[in-house]
């Protein structure tokens, strides 16, 4: 009721709510049907719920979704036209967006790029398979990764971090490597170029020549982009690589609430008429 009022000041009028959750998600029937990170929600009907306690229809999205469609509306998608999203943080998001939507699939399962095998013999992912992007190019892997390779005797600035009472972040990594830390730069050269591959292979199938890179890995930008597109050049074999556009997120933690907005907005016009 405070944001309702809020907005109202602001000469808003609130007609509709977006919301952006984690997971597999029925759009149409406003379902959760299984969240990783929320494993009690099994077909758990969150807009309904939610329409209920804040007497407004509630529109819910699967939260990189969101996050795509508020850069698409306001921020680093804007004239991309149709583009793939990658949100590397914790994990790694994806999202298509064709004509302007977000690209479902079968099941909602679509966007899953975080699990496109990179390295066939790679790392076990928590998904259970072999070398995942999201072993490769995920702020948690990079933690870990760097925490190894410092266990196995590689030098490196970082060495003082891990010791460090909050240990090794993304964050710290990223600053050691634009101070000149060479396991820190090879560390996000494999970020790069792990993100490079996928790319290309999404680039060769759908011929979309558009990228957006959010999440918070995005502000690690300087140290990944240049190894990045160097690879990009690399694999990308069937069309010349000056013809895809890899653009940075430009909205940042606020781009899946704006897209929660946008959201509600286009949905409540398509059901509601107005
Ligand atoms: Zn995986």
């Amino acid at each position: 009721m405070e944001l309702t009022h809020q907005a109202e000041q602001k000469g808003f009028l609130v007609k509709a709510v977006g919301v952006g959750c984690a997971g597999l998600i029925d759009l149409p029937n406003r379902v959760v049907v299984r969240s990783p990170n929320l494993p009690g929600w099994v077909n758990f009907p969150l807009g309904q719920r939610l329409s209920q306690d804040l007497q407004f229809p509630v529109f819910i999205e699967n939260d990189v979704n969101c996050i795509s469609y508020g850069e698409y509306w306001l921020g680093g998608g804007r004239d991309l036209g149709d583009f793939l999203c990658i949100a590397p943080g914790t994990g790694v998001g994806g999202c298509l967006i064709v004509n302007g939507k977000a690209w479902q699939g079968e099941g909602y399962s679509a966007g899953e790029i975080g699990h496109m095998t990179i390295q066939p013999d790679g790392e076990r992912c928590r998904c259970g398979n072999h070398g995942c992007l999201e072993t490769l190019a995920s702020a948690s892997w990079l933690v870990w990764r760097a925490e190894q390779w410092l266990r196995q005797g590689a030098k490196s600035s970082l060495e003082k971090d891990v010791e460090s009472p909050g240990g090794l972040s993304a964050e710290i990594i990223y600053h050691a490597a634009m101070a000149g830390d060479q396991m820190a730069q090879e560390l996000f050269q494999l970020v790069g170029t792990s993100l490079a591959i996928a790319i290309a292979n999404v680039v060769h199938l759908l011929g979309i020549s558009a990228v957006l890179i959010a999440g918070g890995m995005a502000n690690g930008w300087e140290a990944f982009i240049d190894p990045l597109q160097a690879e990009l050049e690399r694999r990308l074999t069937m069309m010349p690589p000056t013809d895809i556009r890899v653009v940075k997120a430009q909205l940042g933690d606020e781009a899946g609430a704006l897209g929660g907005a946008f959201l509600a907005g286009r949905e409540v016009s398509l059901t509601m008429g107005v």
